[in-house]
């Protein structure tokens, strides 16, 4: 263990996890199931968007020349409500096309009034308008058919898999979600809804993870929960390295005689690093059981929420070939003094609130590592340098939780 990195930088950190990458497989999958996952290759429109001129409001089409000097009166010559009546027209000198939004614009007609600005009766309209040319959408403007529209690495959010379908995609190629083990190891843990006796806590490290790597489009399995033996351990780390991707546990990293993942892992497994300049979360390992990544989280709730999100979800992403940070953050001014540690990269959970100023960061919660509801009472981590002072009215980023 000796010669193993040892309580690194996070971006070092970051950096030796991405050494190991897994073979990304592409699969085809429906639309409907697109949801939060990585886009596998470019994608190029299969159709103009909009697909042909079309208007934009509910009013008249008629030619722009015939309406320059409002009020005009001109002939209605039919009604335009769906595609394939626009063939029935030619508007001419003196007419207009009733049109509904979204219909095809008859031949003749290069603008469009809505139908709050005239007023008609039997087959005569009055404008009380110029005719409008920009409420025409063009075929293409939004979108060329070929172009790509998103790259490889894409997340699909919901706009974005509703624009693959007005691109003509009725599925996808995405990246096959990793299946991630979950295991969490303690004696005191017990499942929620089972009795608690003395000195023991519920297990919430599973479930809270579970939900990070739903958040970031992969699909978690809780497998059961092992007590402070190691083969226990053992029988769990194997089973989950031969039928799953990537695995995480929680708790038994620490330096004490019964953190046994780390044990277990410096005797039996391959440790790239351990322990990390983060704060909370400083305990972590990675390396491998079998070939298979593992992330050795720590036991402290907020720790081991803090780093997944700071170095299992980059490694995951940069293993799916994902593009951008899944993080949103923002920049927001300290309202509540705040304190990094000396030797680590530092995240206080803070409240946001939205004033006249902008955005301030509130840190009004206890931070302990074992408290959760700090996390779940908070919008942000604010992200703290070591050493560094701040003061309050200082502008800080912060990583929307
Ligand atoms: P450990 O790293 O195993 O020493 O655990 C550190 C702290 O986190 C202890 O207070 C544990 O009781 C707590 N802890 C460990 N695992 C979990 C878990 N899965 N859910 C909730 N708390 C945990
Ligand atoms: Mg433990």
């Amino acid at each position: 263990m000796d010669e193993k990195p040892y309580f690194v930088e996070l971006g070092q950190a970051i950096e030796i996890c991405n050494r190991i990458t897994l073979q990304s497989v592409v699969e085809r999958v429906p639309l409907d199931d697109c949801y939060n996952r990585i886009l596998a290759t470019d994608l190029p429109s299969l159709v103009n968007d909009p697909p042909f001129d079309n208007s934009a409001m509910d009013g008249f089409a008629m030619r722009y020349e015939d309406t320059t000097n409002p009020p005009t009166d001109l002939e209605i010559i039919g009604v335009i409500q769906a595609a394939g009546q626009e063939d029935n027209f030619d508007v001419k000198k003196g007419q207009a096309v009733r049109i509904m939004t979204g219909a095809p614009m008859p031949k003749g007609a290069d603008a469009i009034l809505q139908i709050e600005l005239t007023s008609s009766k039997n087959n005569k309209v009055t404008l009380s308008q110029e005719g409008m040319k920009n409420f025409i959408r063009k075929a293409g403007e939004n979108l060329k058919k070929g172009e790509i529209a998103f790259e490889a690495g894409t997340h699909l959010t919901p706009s974005k898999i509703g624009l693959c379908a007005t691109m003509g995609y009725p599925s996808l190629p995405v990246v096959r979600r990793l299946k991630v083990a979950i295991i969490s190891t303690g004696d005191e843990l017990k499942q929620p809804g089972d009795e608690l006796e003395r000195g023991e806590i519920y297990e919430s490290n599973s479930f809270g993870l579970s939900g990070l790597v739903k958040w970031i489009g992969h699909t978690p399995t809780r497998l059961q929960c092992v007590g402070d033996t190691i083969d226990d351990l053992r029988n769990v780390l194997d089973k989950a390295s031969s039928e799953f991707d990537l695995i995480l546990t929680s708790g038994g990293v620490s330096m004490g005689e019964w953190d046994l993942v780390r044990k277990i892992m410096e005797e039996e497994g391959e440790i790239h690093f351990w322990r990390i300049k983060l704060r909370p979360g400083s305990p972590p390992l990675f390396g491998l059981w079998k070939d298979t990544p593992i992330f050795g989280l720590p036991g402290n709730p907020v720790s081991s929420h803090v780093v997944f999100r700071m170095l299992v979800a980059p490694w995951i992403r940069n293993t799916t070939s994902a593009k951008g940070p899944v993080e949103h953050r923002v920049r927001a001014k300290l309202a509540t003094t705040v304190k990094p540690t000396k030797d680590s990269l530092t995240l206080r959970r803070v409240s946001i609130e939205l004033g006249d100023e902008g955005l301030t960061a509130h840190q009004k919660i206890h931070q302990g590592s074992g408290n959760l509801a700090s996390v779940a009472f908070s919008e942000g981590f604010a992200i703290l340098q070591p050493m560094q002072e701040y003061s309050i009215g200082d502008t800080v980023d912060v990583i929307l939780i």
